[in-house]
């Protein structure tokens, strides 16, 4: 037994815990796994290429711990199936019966029993864009989620977030969740004018809208990151997320910054041009 003094005189007695074998420690460190079967509610076209799914169902109790903007994997079934496999050993990797996505969670109201994905459409070449584009009310998704402890967002004096149609889930979600004198810039691309959308955002963050009618190519998201000015006083959170080859561009000028401390930005590739997600989770920067 171990006894130290704490600082208000009272003594602490710690008794020692039995030694973990190696299954409690991967049980201990294993985050929680949240999953349900959901159906599709509603399904709205917010603008030509983004389409906002509402999904219901007994499941959503599973998603109490779940963060919205975090993201998740989505188990789109099979072509000409309506059928949801889960896979049997937790994540895995997308199978014959199932495909197996990657998307943000843009909103979670367990009171009115309803999740939010917003997906791109982007044609029907991928199994996610075109599942969404043909849903129908009613239809079966899987959801999977793990327990996350780090945020996304990390409060700041200024800010800026930069990314794609694909990023606009989670920058909606980091511009809903800042506080009302908020300072900064955000840069979305999308395909065209008739994409941009209304979104809520403090009167002090300002919003550029990009356009690009080749996602994934000639994309002048990091040219315009790279010329925002950034304030050298108080401190700074810089957010990108998009198409692999603007994503590594940049992080190249964020990692060449000497005035930018590496925890001050976080920069994910969400999707690489000529790729299947499952095809390029490996590689993407
Ligand atoms: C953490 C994270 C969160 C994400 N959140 C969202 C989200 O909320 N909403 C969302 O729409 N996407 C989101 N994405 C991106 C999404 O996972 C990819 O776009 C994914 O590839 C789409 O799957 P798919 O089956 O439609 O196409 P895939 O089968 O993966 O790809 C088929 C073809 O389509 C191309 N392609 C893929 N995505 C796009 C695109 N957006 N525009 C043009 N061409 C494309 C590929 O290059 C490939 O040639 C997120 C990605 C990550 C990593």
């Amino acid at each position: 037994m171990i006894i130290i003094n704490v600082p208000d005189n009272r003594l602490l007695c710690l008794l020692p815990l039995p030694p973990m074998n190696d299954n409690m420690k991967h049980e201990k460190m294993k985050p929680e796994m949240m999953k349900g079967l959901l159906s599709i509610k509603s399904k709205t076209f917010l603008s030509p290429h983004y389409i906002s799914v509402v999904l219901e169902g007994e499941d959503l109790k599973n998603f109490k711990a779940a963060e919205i903007g975090d993201n998740n994997k989505l188990l789109i079934p099979a072509k000409g199936s309506k059928n949801v496999v889960f896979p049997e050993n937790g994540i895995t990797g997308s199978t014959a019966a199932t495909i197996i996505r990657t998307y943000t969670l843009r909103n979670l109201d367990l009171e009115k029993q309803e999740m939010t994905i917003e997906f791109v459409a982007h044609g029907d070449e991928g199994p996610a864009s075109s599942w969404a584009i043909s849903a129908e009310i009613g239809d079966l998704l899987g959801v999977m989620m793990k327990k996350k402890d780090k945020k996304i967002f990390q409060p700041a004096d200024w800010y800026l977030f930069a990314g794609d149609h694909t990023a606009l889930p989670v920058i909606s979600v980091l511009l809903e969740s800042m506080q009302e004198d908020a300072r900064g810039e955000v840069l979305i691309e999308v395909h065209g004018p008739g994409d941009v959308m209304e979104l809520k955002h403090p009167a002090g963050v300002n919003l550029v809208w990009l356009f690009n009618q080749t996602p994934g190519l000639n994309s002048s998201l990091p040219e315009v990151f790279r010329w925002t000015k950034i304030p050298d006083q108080g401190t700074r959170f810089l957010f990108a997320a998009a198409e692999s080859q603007a994503v590594i561009e940049i992080q190249s000028f964020l990692r060449e910054n000497p005035a930018l401390k590496r925890n001050e930005w976080k920069a994910y590739s969400y999707w690489k041009l000529g790729q299947s997600e499952s095809q390029s989770s490996g590689e993407r920067g």
